[in-house]
């Protein structure tokens, strides 16, 4: 969506936003927020427990990577109290948002904020242009850094403090409640975090090989292993590099690797290409960008992927 695009889509839906902010203040006096993605919304949910009314802007079972905002999506952002997103690396259109529009008295938090995001090789390949490329197609200049900071469970930490400052500057009175209700949540994501370490360590194989996208370098980077994907950048709309999985196919076969990952909610067209031809098994790791609607009625929790993903990762890797 251009940004002329969203800046007409932000004015026509402002007064409605102004309307809905009057008709939620007599309603409720929760404190509402909205959370761009999946992971945030959890641990706000987590954060602000009873306190809060916690809306996901992303529907469920949708790709973040190449969504695009709807009115209503701006209407409920301009009612909110709090509006939380990742980074521009992920949600071009929140920073859009938050640039040209949003009410004044909106609590605004980047959670990649104080956060170096990582540039992987990929994109110091793919700055230098393969011959026949398009020089106009580098759309991924801007998208050039590694958004997926939720699967560091160090980060979520850290997230997880700017709700809490941001909360009990809003609602002091309550500060209690917030204090404890993060510091549980905390908690939770220490032990997740200590225990990715220990079974890592155990761990024969050291790499993460996927047929999807990279996301999981934040994870590597923060548990000491390597990550193979054939999409160069951080998205999921990039064209797969033939020579990557055709030296994907030679490493599995090479070192008798028993699993490819996939990633969640797309199609594994390119694990599963793989797989055809090396036998080597699919299994699901859930980069938590969003999950499915079933997911979200069930109301997965956000720890439990995670704690389903390790358990994949002690089969794909080997666990001793
Ligand atoms: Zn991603």
């Amino acid at each position: 969506m251009s940004i002329k695009k969203i800046k007409l889509l932000i004015t026509i839906t402002m007064i409605s936003a102004s309307i809905f902010s009057c008709i939620k203040n007599e309603t409720t006096d929760k404190i509402s927020i909205s959370a761009s993605v999946y992971p945030l919304y959890e641990f706000a949910k987590a954060v602000g427990g009873e306190k809060v009314e916690v809306s996901m802007i992303l529907p469920p079972g949708t790709d973040i990577h190449s969504y695009e905002p709807k009115p209503m999506d701006l209407v409920r952002i301009n009612s909110s109290d709090i509006f939380i997103y990742i980074s521009e690396y992920l949600e071009p259109w929140a920073k859009e948002i938050v640039d040209s529009t949003i009410n004044s008295h909106i609590s605004i938090i980047k959670a990649s904020e104080g956060i170096t995001l990582t540039e992987s090789e990929h994109n110091h390949e793919h700055s230098h242009k393969e011959e026949g490329e398009d020089a106009d197609n580098d759309d991924h200049s801007d998208l050039s850094k590694d958004p997926h900071i939720w699967l560091d469970f160090e980060i979520c930490q850290t997230i997880v403090d700017k709700l809490l400052n941001e909360l009990i500057k809003i609602d002091p009175l309550n500060s209690e409640y917030y204090l404890n209700s993060a510091g549980l949540y905390k908690q939770k994501l220490e032990e997740l975090d200590k225990k990715y370490i220990a079974v890592i360590n155990r761990c024969q194989s050291k790499t993460i090989i996927t047929g999807g996208h990279f996301a999981f370098g934040r994870m590597a980077k923060r548990y000491g292993l390597n990550h193979i994907s054939p999409y160069r950048g951080f998205t999921t709309d990039a064209e797969p590099s033939p020579q990557v999985i055709a030296s994907m196919i030679d490493m599995i076969k090479r070192d008798n690797i028993e699993y490819i990952f996939f990633e969640e909610l797309l199609r594994p067209k390119v694990a599963e290409a793989i797989s055809a031809e090396t036998g080597v098994k699919l299994e699901l790791l859930h980069g938590a960008h969003n999950i499915s609607k079933k997911e979200f009625r069930d109301q997965t929790s956000f720890i439990s992927i995670m704690e389903e993903n390790l358990e994949k990762l002690k089969k794909g890797l080997k666990y001793q």
